[in-house]
C-alpha cells in the first residue's frame, strides 16, 4: 500500500481520481475540481504536458498549468496527478503534483522510467496499447524499483484490438493478473479504455468488481469546449451517480469508498 498525501492506495479504501484530461485555464480547472470533489473524488487529475497523437493538437499549458495544480491542490486539500512526457519534465512535475503519471505512449520510454525512479515520487504507470502484462509492463516497473522507487501504481487503460467501436478494449483480466503476479496497486481508466461516456460508468463498476484499487475518470462540465478528450468525458452529474454505484460495488467487495 502507498499513501499519497492523506490518500491510501492499495489498501481497503478505493481511490477515485477524476478531473479534466488537460488543464485549459484556471477558472475551468477550479470549477471542475470542486465538482468532482463534491461528487466523491479523493484525487484530482489534470494534464499540463499532453502526449498528443497529432502534433497539431493542444499540447498542454506546461508550467502555467502546473502552477494551477499547486493552487487547486492547496485550496481543495486534494492530491493531484499529472503526467511527465519527457525525462526533463519529471523534476518539474514533482514540484507541483503529488503523483507523476507515465502515460501509455511512454511505458517503453526507458530514460523516462529511470528519471521517474530517481525522483522518489509516487508513479502511476499506465499500460501501453500493446504492452504484455508480465514481460513488458511489470518489467517497466523494475526500472523504477532499480532506481530506488517502490511507490508504484499501475493503470489498465485499454489495449488495442481489432474492435473499433470503442477507443480501446478494456482488458479487465489485467486486474486479477497483476494481483496474482505482484503487490502493486492497480486502478482502471475506463475513459481512455472506452472513449465513450455512455460506456464509462459500467466499465468503472466492472473494474471495482474485478478487484481494482480504484479508478481514474475524465470529467468535464463543458465537454464540447474541452481542448482534449471532451468526447469521452463524463458530466459532473453522471460522475456523481457513478460514484454512488461504485460505493455499492465496493461494499460488495468488502472495500470502502
Ligand atoms: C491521459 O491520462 O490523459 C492519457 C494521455 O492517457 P493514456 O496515456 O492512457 O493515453
Ligand atoms: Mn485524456
Amino acid at each position: 500500500m502507498i499513501t499519497v498525501k492523506n490518500v491510501p492506495i492499495g489498501g481497503n479504501a478505493l481511490v477515485v481520481i477524476a478531473g479534466p484530461c488537460a488543464i485549459e485555464n484556471r477558472d475551468t480547472y477550479f470549477r471542475i475540481a470542486k465538482k468532482v470533489k463534491a461528487a466523491g473524488a479523493n484525487m484530482l487529475r489534470g494534464g499540463a504536458f499532453k502526449p498528443r497523437t497529432s502534433p497539431h493538437d493542444f499540447q498542454g499549458l506546461g508550467l502555467e498549468a502546473l502552477k494551477m495544480i499547486k493552487e487547486v491542490r492547496d485550496e481543495l486539500d486534494m492530491p493531484v496527478i499529472s503526467e511527465a512526457v519527457q525525462p526533463e519534465q519529471v523534476e518539474l512535475v514533482a514540484q507541483y503534483a503529488d503523483v507523476i503519471q507515465i502515460g501509455a505512449r511512454n511505458m517503453h520510454n526507458i530514460a523516462l522510467l529511470k528519471e521517474a525512479g530517481r525522483s522518489g515520487m509516487p508513479i502511476l504507470l499506465k499500460r501501453s496499447f500493446s504492452g504484455l502484462i508480465k514481460e513488458e509492463w511489470l518489467r517497466a516497473t523494475e526500472y523504477l524499483q532499480l532506481a530506488g522507487n517502490e511507490q508504484i501504481i499501475l493503470c489498465e487503460r485499454g489495449i488495442r484490438t481489432f474492435e473499433q467501436y470503442t477507443r480501446n478494449t478494456l482488458d479487465l483480466s489485467a486486474v486479477p493478473i497483476i494481483k496474482e503476479l505482484s503487490n502493486f496497486p492497480i486502478i482502471v481508466d475506463p475513459s481512455h479504455a472506452t472513449g465513450r461516456p455512455s460506456l464509462v460508468p459500467s466499465m468503472a463498476l466492472a473494474g471495482i468488481a474485478a478487484g481494482a484499487d480504484g479508478v481514474m475518470i475524465e470529467v468535464h462540465d463543458e465537454p464540447t469546449c474541452a481542448k482534449c478528450d471532451g468526447h469521452q468525458a463524463l458530466s459532473p452529474s453522471v460522475f456523481a451517480e457513478t460514484v454512488k454505484h461504485m460505493r455499492r460495488i465496493a461494499q460488495a467487495m468488502d472495500r470502502t469508498l
